[in-house]
Protein backbone atom coordinates (compact mmCIF):
# COMPACT_ATOMS: atom_id res chain seq x y z
CA UNK A 1 0.00 0.00 0.00
CA UNK A 2 1.08 3.41 -0.49
CA UNK A 3 1.39 5.96 2.09
CA UNK A 4 1.66 9.66 0.66
CA UNK A 5 3.13 12.23 2.88
CA UNK A 6 -0.57 13.44 3.89
CA UNK A 7 -1.16 10.01 5.29
CA UNK A 8 2.20 9.76 6.89
CA UNK A 9 1.72 13.17 8.74
CA UNK A 10 -1.47 12.03 9.59
CA UNK A 11 -1.09 9.18 11.59
CA UNK A 12 2.02 10.46 13.17
CA UNK A 13 0.14 12.95 14.70
CA UNK A 14 -2.02 10.09 16.34
CA UNK A 15 0.71 8.45 17.57
CA UNK A 16 2.39 11.32 19.12
CA UNK A 17 -1.40 12.27 20.33
CA UNK A 18 -1.59 8.40 21.88
CA UNK A 19 2.10 8.93 23.39
CA UNK A 20 1.19 12.31 25.19
CA UNK A 21 -2.46 10.66 26.19
CA UNK A 22 -0.25 7.82 27.64
CA UNK A 23 2.73 10.30 29.49
CA UNK A 24 -0.78 12.10 31.18
CA UNK A 25 -1.77 9.06 32.02
CA UNK A 26 1.11 7.61 33.68
CA UNK A 27 1.96 11.27 35.12
CA UNK A 28 -1.94 11.07 37.07
CA UNK A 29 -1.36 7.28 38.36
CA UNK A 30 2.01 8.10 39.29
CA UNK A 31 0.41 11.28 41.11
CA UNK A 32 -1.96 8.77 42.37
CA UNK A 33 0.34 6.67 43.63
CA UNK A 34 2.30 9.03 45.67
CA UNK A 35 -0.19 10.71 47.30
CA UNK A 36 -1.82 7.42 48.40
CA UNK A 37 1.30 7.69 50.62
CA UNK A 38 2.70 4.41 50.73
CA UNK A 39 5.62 5.62 52.68
CA UNK A 40 3.71 6.73 55.31
CA UNK A 41 4.16 5.51 58.97
CA UNK A 42 1.46 7.31 60.38
CA UNK A 43 -2.13 8.64 58.51
CA UNK A 44 -3.41 11.23 60.90
CA UNK A 45 -7.28 11.63 60.96
CA UNK A 46 -10.53 12.33 62.58
CA UNK A 47 -13.71 11.17 63.86
CA UNK A 48 -16.47 13.44 65.06
CA UNK A 49 -19.49 11.86 66.53
CA UNK A 50 -22.53 13.72 65.39
CA UNK A 51 -24.52 12.52 68.78
CA UNK A 52 -22.17 14.15 70.97
CA UNK A 53 -21.38 17.45 68.94
CA UNK A 54 -24.12 20.00 70.64
CA UNK A 55 -23.31 22.50 67.71
CA UNK A 56 -27.36 22.81 67.35
CA UNK A 57 -27.25 24.49 70.95
CA UNK A 58 -25.41 27.31 69.33
CA UNK A 59 -21.34 25.70 70.30
CA UNK A 60 -18.64 27.02 68.03
CA UNK A 61 -15.95 26.18 70.53
CA UNK A 62 -14.10 24.27 68.11
CA UNK A 63 -14.55 26.92 65.60
CA UNK A 64 -13.14 30.14 67.97
CA UNK A 65 -10.59 27.76 69.28
CA UNK A 66 -9.33 27.04 65.31
CA UNK A 67 -9.15 30.67 64.55
CA UNK A 68 -7.42 31.95 67.71
CA UNK A 69 -4.81 29.42 67.31
CA UNK A 70 -4.21 29.87 63.65
CA UNK A 71 -4.74 33.56 63.14
CA UNK A 72 -7.93 33.67 60.87
CA UNK A 73 -9.10 36.79 59.95
CA UNK A 74 -12.82 37.81 60.17
CA UNK A 75 -14.43 39.71 57.18
CA UNK A 76 -17.66 41.39 58.06
CA UNK A 77 -18.37 40.82 54.12
CA UNK A 78 -18.94 36.96 53.47
CA UNK A 79 -17.56 36.98 50.06
CA UNK A 80 -14.19 37.46 51.47
CA UNK A 81 -14.68 34.96 54.75
CA UNK A 82 -11.60 32.85 55.44
CA UNK A 83 -12.72 29.44 57.13
CA UNK A 84 -10.23 26.50 58.60
CA UNK A 85 -13.44 24.91 60.42
CA UNK A 86 -17.16 26.00 59.87
CA UNK A 87 -20.51 24.58 59.84
CA UNK A 88 -22.62 23.55 57.51
CA UNK A 89 -26.16 21.94 57.29
CA UNK A 90 -26.26 18.04 56.94
CA UNK A 91 -27.80 17.87 53.57
CA UNK A 92 -25.06 19.86 51.96
CA UNK A 93 -22.27 17.95 53.67
CA UNK A 94 -23.73 14.50 52.45
CA UNK A 95 -26.71 15.40 49.42
CA UNK A 96 -26.50 11.50 48.46
CA UNK A 97 -26.11 10.05 51.90
CA UNK A 98 -28.53 7.03 51.62
CA UNK A 99 -30.11 6.07 55.35
CA UNK A 100 -33.15 7.39 56.04
CA UNK A 101 -32.38 7.72 59.80
CA UNK A 102 -29.56 9.71 59.16
CA UNK A 103 -31.38 12.04 56.92
CA UNK A 104 -33.94 11.97 59.30
CA UNK A 105 -32.08 12.29 62.64
CA UNK A 106 -29.78 15.42 61.19
CA UNK A 107 -32.13 16.87 58.66
CA UNK A 108 -31.38 20.60 58.76
CA UNK A 109 -28.38 20.58 61.38
CA UNK A 110 -25.07 22.54 61.08
CA UNK A 111 -22.15 19.80 60.62
CA UNK A 112 -18.86 20.89 61.83
CA UNK A 113 -16.61 20.55 58.34
CA UNK A 114 -12.84 20.89 57.42
CA UNK A 115 -10.05 20.19 55.13
CA UNK A 116 -10.83 16.23 54.89
CA UNK A 117 -6.88 15.58 54.40
CA UNK A 118 -7.34 13.37 51.54
CA UNK A 119 -5.26 9.95 51.08
CA UNK A 120 -5.82 10.90 47.35
CA UNK A 121 -5.84 14.80 47.05
CA UNK A 122 -7.15 16.43 43.74
CA UNK A 123 -5.84 19.81 45.29
CA UNK A 124 -2.36 18.47 45.39
CA UNK A 125 -2.18 17.04 41.79
CA UNK A 126 -3.08 20.50 40.11
CA UNK A 127 -1.34 22.60 42.05
CA UNK A 128 1.52 23.99 39.75
CA UNK A 129 3.78 25.30 42.52
CA UNK A 130 4.35 22.48 44.99
CA UNK A 131 2.78 25.26 47.61
CA UNK A 132 0.60 21.93 48.76
CA UNK A 133 1.77 18.33 49.34
CA UNK A 134 0.42 16.19 50.96
CA UNK A 135 3.20 14.37 53.52
CA UNK A 136 4.65 10.89 53.36
CA UNK A 137 5.29 10.53 56.96
CA UNK A 138 1.55 11.60 58.09
CA UNK A 139 -0.84 12.10 55.14
CA UNK A 140 -1.43 15.67 56.30
CA UNK A 141 -2.40 17.88 53.54
CA UNK A 142 0.51 21.35 53.58
CA UNK A 143 0.48 24.20 52.42
CA UNK A 144 2.88 26.92 51.32
CA UNK A 145 2.10 30.25 51.46
CA UNK A 146 5.40 31.31 49.97
CA UNK A 147 4.91 29.02 47.17
CA UNK A 148 1.63 29.96 46.61
CA UNK A 149 0.79 32.06 43.51
CA UNK A 150 -2.75 32.43 44.02
CA UNK A 151 -4.02 30.77 41.27
CA UNK A 152 -6.78 29.13 42.94
CA UNK A 153 -6.41 25.73 41.01
CA UNK A 154 -6.49 24.15 44.12
CA UNK A 155 -9.79 25.53 45.31
CA UNK A 156 -11.32 24.95 41.95
CA UNK A 157 -10.36 20.84 42.43
CA UNK A 158 -11.56 20.48 46.16
CA UNK A 159 -14.66 19.12 45.70
CA UNK A 160 -15.29 19.92 49.91
CA UNK A 161 -14.97 24.20 49.17
CA UNK A 162 -12.26 23.34 51.82
CA UNK A 163 -9.80 26.08 50.95
CA UNK A 164 -10.45 29.71 51.67
CA UNK A 165 -8.77 32.69 49.16
CA UNK A 166 -7.45 36.16 50.55
CA UNK A 167 -8.91 38.34 48.60
CA UNK A 168 -7.20 41.28 51.28
CA UNK A 169 -5.16 41.51 53.36
CA UNK A 170 -5.95 39.43 56.42
CA UNK A 171 -3.83 41.31 58.88
CA UNK A 172 -6.24 43.93 60.08
CA UNK A 173 -9.10 41.40 60.51
CA UNK A 174 -7.44 39.44 63.10
CA UNK A 175 -9.38 39.99 66.74
CA UNK A 176 -6.44 39.04 68.70
CA UNK A 177 -2.86 38.02 67.12
CA UNK A 178 -1.44 34.62 67.98
CA UNK A 179 2.51 35.36 68.02
CA UNK A 180 3.07 31.94 67.49
CA UNK A 181 1.75 31.01 64.56
CA UNK A 182 2.37 33.05 60.96
CA UNK A 183 0.06 35.48 59.41
CA UNK A 184 -0.81 35.56 55.53
CA UNK A 185 -0.91 38.14 52.48
CA UNK A 186 -3.26 38.85 50.47
CA UNK A 187 -3.53 36.69 47.13
CA UNK A 188 -2.44 33.23 48.59
CA UNK A 189 -4.75 30.38 49.71
CA UNK A 190 -5.00 28.25 53.29
CA UNK A 191 -6.95 25.79 54.92
CA UNK A 192 -6.87 23.45 58.24
CA UNK A 193 -3.30 22.22 58.52
CA UNK A 194 -4.94 19.66 61.38
CA UNK A 195 -3.05 21.82 64.01
CA UNK A 196 0.63 20.19 62.35
CA UNK A 197 2.14 23.03 64.31
CA UNK A 198 0.86 21.58 67.67
CA UNK A 199 1.43 18.28 66.65
CA UNK A 200 4.97 18.52 66.34
CA UNK A 201 4.81 19.90 70.25
CA UNK A 202 3.44 16.45 71.44
CA UNK A 203 -0.34 18.58 71.21
CA UNK A 204 -3.76 17.96 70.30
CA UNK A 205 -5.36 19.78 67.24
CA UNK A 206 -6.55 22.72 69.03
CA UNK A 207 -10.41 21.95 67.92
CA UNK A 208 -10.24 18.76 69.54
CA UNK A 209 -8.95 19.89 73.09
CA UNK A 210 -11.45 23.02 72.86
CA UNK A 211 -14.83 20.43 72.19
CA UNK A 212 -16.00 20.11 75.79
CA UNK A 213 -18.45 17.39 74.50
CA UNK A 214 -15.40 15.41 73.13
CA UNK A 215 -16.84 14.91 70.24
CA UNK A 216 -13.94 15.01 68.02
CA UNK A 217 -11.61 12.26 68.23
CA UNK A 218 -8.12 12.67 66.46
CA UNK A 219 -5.96 9.88 66.06
CA UNK A 220 -3.74 7.62 63.70
CA UNK A 221 -5.47 5.91 61.34
CA UNK A 222 -2.46 3.17 60.73
CA UNK A 223 -2.84 2.01 63.96
CA UNK A 224 -5.53 -0.35 64.39
CA UNK A 225 -5.57 0.04 68.19
CA UNK A 226 -6.37 4.02 67.84
CA UNK A 227 -9.86 5.49 69.52
CA UNK A 228 -10.51 6.64 65.60
CA UNK A 229 -10.22 3.27 64.40
CA UNK A 230 -11.92 2.06 67.41
CA UNK A 231 -14.68 3.68 66.79
CA UNK A 232 -14.96 3.16 63.38
CA UNK A 233 -14.94 -0.49 64.39
CA UNK A 234 -18.01 -0.08 66.13
CA UNK A 235 -20.35 2.62 64.92
CA UNK A 236 -21.69 3.53 61.64
CA UNK A 237 -19.94 6.27 59.72
CA UNK A 238 -20.42 8.56 56.70
CA UNK A 239 -17.69 10.02 54.73
CA UNK A 240 -17.96 12.89 52.40
CA UNK A 241 -18.76 12.17 48.96
CA UNK A 242 -16.85 8.60 48.65
CA UNK A 243 -17.86 8.24 45.45
CA UNK A 244 -15.07 10.39 44.29
CA UNK A 245 -12.68 8.58 45.25
CA UNK A 246 -10.22 11.36 47.60
CA UNK A 247 -10.50 9.24 50.77
CA UNK A 248 -11.18 11.32 53.01
CA UNK A 249 -9.66 11.48 56.28
CA UNK A 250 -12.31 12.85 58.51
CA UNK A 251 -15.84 10.30 59.33
CA UNK A 252 -18.99 11.50 61.26
CA UNK A 253 -20.42 9.11 63.24
CA UNK A 254 -23.94 9.49 62.98
FE1 LIG B 1 -7.48 18.96 49.22
FE2 LIG B 1 -10.07 19.57 49.56
FE3 LIG B 1 -9.20 17.05 50.11
FE4 LIG B 1 -8.49 19.13 51.71
S1 LIG B 1 -10.59 18.33 51.36
S2 LIG B 1 -7.12 17.50 50.89
S3 LIG B 1 -8.31 20.81 50.24
S4 LIG B 1 -9.23 18.04 48.11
Amino acid sequence: MRITRKDFLRLSGLGLLGVAGRMAVRGVAKASASSAGSNATKRWGMVIDLQKCCRENGCDRCIKACNTAHNIPQFPDRAHEVKWVWNQPFETVFPLVQTDYARRAYAGQPIPVMCNHCASPPCVRVCPTQATWKREEDGIVMMDWHRCIGCRYCMAACPYGSRSFNWQDPRPAIAALNPDFPTRTKGVVEKCNFCEERLARGLGPACVEACQEKALIFGDFADSDSEPRRLLRSRFALQRKPELGTSPSIYYLV
